[in-house]
């Protein structure tokens, strides 16, 4: 058994974009949009923050009042799309109640959408088409590409199928030719997945979701839930010591699929100037 490093995956994509970054002189600039004040949201802000800073991308935090109405909204997404300086808009999750989030992300102009989560970008995912794609989904990739891990022909199990995790992510391992089965609260007999699966990746959000009984031998796991607990800090989604002995590879929380994600979150600032250089979104 081997443990997946995500802290070093994410240390080799940031060497390589440094310098690239530095190389070609540019100046990249992130805009993140919160609504109101929520702790969750404040972690990943500061995630996000500390990644600028490192790679030398300008930040830019615009907090708005927990009562803005959707047009407040739309109206600052639509100035930070006409801006020339910026380069990737995200808006911080979750959002207040009042909003309609898929509403709201589908205002941001494809080419700066980092976070991959409109309907272009989602409809060129689908089409295998060039486009910007949710980083959890595609820094699962580098991690197994950078670990030499083959994922065409293997049976691939994804528990959770939200629009920002589990949908994108089943789409693009299907793009790289694994054989796809997407499971959620309404799967029956979810055993049934887990134990044909080469690779098993869990995003559900529920602590110790997955025990060592769900495990084929010898299968690579992959932890992409986050569960925050006051006296234990964070946890995944697998129950890490137990199910570890029986697997050939797997990622620990923390340390695993997070810092892949903020990595692939700064691949995607770049990428995205690279596909508004290119004047279009870019064809493959
Ligand atoms: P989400 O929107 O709450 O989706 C959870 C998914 O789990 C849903 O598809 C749900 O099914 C499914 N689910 C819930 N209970 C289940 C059950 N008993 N059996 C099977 N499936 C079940 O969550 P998310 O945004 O995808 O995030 C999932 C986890 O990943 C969270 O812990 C989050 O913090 C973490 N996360 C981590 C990263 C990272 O970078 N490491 C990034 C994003 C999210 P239904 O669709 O049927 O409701």
């Amino acid at each position: 058994m081997k443990i997946l490093d995500g802290k070093e995956v994410k240390e080799k994509i940031y060497i390589k974009l440094k310098e690239k970054i530095k190389n070609e002189k540019l100046k990249l600039h992130l805009s993140v949009i919160q609504i109101g004040n929520n702790d969750e949201s404040n972690i990943y802000l500061k995630q996000k923050e500390k990644m600028a800073k490192e790679l030398n991308i300008e930040f830019e935090h615009i907090k708005l009042d927990k009562n803005s109405s959707e047009k407040d909204i739309i109206e600052k997404i639509d100035r930070l799309n006409k801006d020339t300086k910026v380069h990737g808009i995200l808006i911080q999750l979750p959002l207040p109640s009042h909003i309609n989030t898929e509403k709201i992300q589908n205002k941001i102009a494809p080419l700066k959408d980092i976070d991959g989560v409109t309907d272009i970008n989602i409809g060129r995912l689908i089409h295998n088409k060039n486009c910007l794609i949710s980083p959890t989904a595609s820094g699962i990739i580098y991690l197994l590409e950078y670990n030499h891990i083959q994922i065409e022909g293997k049976n691939v199990t994804i528990i959770g199928r939200s629009n920002l995790v589990g949908k994108p992510l089943a789409i693009l391992m299907n793009n790289h030719n694994a054989t796809v089965s997407l499971c959620h609260s309404k799967t029956k007999n979810i055993k049934e997945y887990t134990k044909k699966a080469d690779i098993l990746i869990v995003a559900v959000g529920k602590k110790n979701f997955i025990t060592k009984e769900y495990i084929k031998n010898g299968a690579i796991v992959i932890d992409i839930g986050i569960n925050r607990f006051e006296n234990k800090g964070l946890v995944g989604d697998v129950d890490f010591e137990r199910v570890k002995k029986k697997t050939s590879l797997i990622t620990p929380v923390p340390g695993g699929v997070g810092q892949t994600t903020i990595a692939a979150l700064a691949v995607n600032i770049y990428k995205a100037n690279k596909l508004r250089e290119s004047k279009n979104i870019g064809e493959k």
